[in-house]
């Protein structure tokens, strides 16, 4: 059961659980590696406990558990548990919930994390209904094992959760986390133990028929819109597919950017649906976001307002996003873009 703080008086800190120990589900990325907010997963996980294990599963599993293993000390992992099977390599909730229900059952773990990507919230509801258990999504800050902090009303207000819960199913906002600075300096660690657990899917009756890769541009090889540093992002002024495409990926490529857009630019199908930024799209804190052709509605600041430095580029200057914006490029995109393209290849001769 939940309760919000401003109902409920925090429980006094002897009736807390003395044991606390961390579960965090690591995703992978197509080409078996580990997903870069894993990293900002786990310093969430060390804000909670000392005592950290991580899961891996899919046909891959001990290879990436392989590649922790190379990290060095500094994850703060005592035991990785891995599940090799094929079955499990699309992290479909029917097969996955039994077995994360199982490992959790075992009593071992009082929280278990997972990002609050497409993955977690696919996941994370089946699971809590299989444990009768609340999930709490999208924590954006830990104050101590039982007490989070999540957003509520599009990012409008900030709700304080505290659970009495005995097993704490967590999705968490990677962007909130700091990552761990991993010192893969080639300094000998401690071999991380890793275990594998049985594989048990309920039984489940879901048949995976075929997976299809939709073309996104996230697959070029840019860094993943959730962890990358610099984000530019695009809106319906972009006028259709093509011209989103030739302004916005030279300029992405120039500063090492993800590429986002927002829902009308989504809607129009000028970018695809996992490019969208904002309420009901992925919610990002870059160090630097250009918002191009975006009026900023509040529904897309709810995704990216957390960004250290906004830029905007928009021929209104009434536009709402220069508001929320650091520095304002008041002109047409179709001029400034390709400007702005050109000196930044220049600079980097
Ligand atoms: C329940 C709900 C959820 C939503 N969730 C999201 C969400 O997750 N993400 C999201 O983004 N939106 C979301 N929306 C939609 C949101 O309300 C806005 O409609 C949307 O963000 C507007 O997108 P836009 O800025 O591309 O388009 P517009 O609002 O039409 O703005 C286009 C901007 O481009 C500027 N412009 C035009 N031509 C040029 C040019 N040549 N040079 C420079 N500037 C130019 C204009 O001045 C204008 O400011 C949601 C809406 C609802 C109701």
């Amino acid at each position: 059961m939940l309760f919000c703080r401003s109902y409920v008086a925090r429980v006094p800190r002897i009736f807390r659980a003395r044991f606390v120990s961390t579960l965090t589900f690591i995703e992978t990325t197509a080409d078996g590696k580990i997903s870069p907010s894993t990293f900002n997963n786990l310093a969430a996980a060390k804000r909670i406990s000392n005592s950290n294990t991580a899961l891996i599963l899919g046909s891959n599993a001990s290879k990436v558990a392989e590649q922790f293993n190379n990290l060095g000390s500094s994850l703060g992992l005592e035991k990785i548990l891995i599940l090799e099977n094929a079955k499990l390599d699309h992290s479909l909730p029917e097969y996955v919930a039994p077995i994360l229900k199982n490992v959790l059952e075992t009593g071992k773990f009082t929280h278990f994390i997972m990002q609050n990507s497409n993955v977690g919230k696919n996941i994370l509801p089946r699971l809590g209904a299989l444990m009768n258990c609340q999930p709490i999504s999208d924590v954006v800050d830990i104050q101590d094992p039982k007490t989070f902090k999540r957003p509520m009303y599009a990012g409008n207000i900030l709700a304080t959760v505290v659970s009495e819960q005995k097993i704490n199913l967590l999705s968490v906002r990677s962007s909130s986390f700091k990552s761990i600075d991993v010192n893969n300096d080639g300094t000998p660690s401690e071999k991380i133990t890793i275990e594998t657990i049985p594989y048990n899917d309920g039984d489940s009756k879901a048949v995976t028929i075929e997976w299809e890769f939709a073309d996104l541009m996230d697959n070029t090889g840019r860094p993943d819109l959730v962890s990358a540093k610099n984000v530019i992002s695009g809106g319906i002024a972009l006028k259709d597919k093509t011209t989103f495409d030739e302004l916005l990926e030279p300029l992405a490529d120039a500063l090492n950017a993800g590429i986002g857009g927002t829902r009308a630019a989504v809607d129009s199908g000028l970018c695809d649906n996992s490019l969208q930024i904002g309420q009901t799209g992925k919610i990002i804190a870059p160090d630097l976001y250009i918002a191009i052709g975006i009026s900023g509605a509040i529904q897309h600041l709810a995704g990216m307002k957390n960004a250290k430095t906004v830029v905007a580029i928009n021929k209104d200057a009434d536009a709402p996003i220069f508001k929320a914006s650091d520095y304002g490029l008041k002109g047409d995109l179709f001029e400034i873009v390709p400007q702005l393209t050109a000196k930044l290849r220049e600079m980097k001769k």
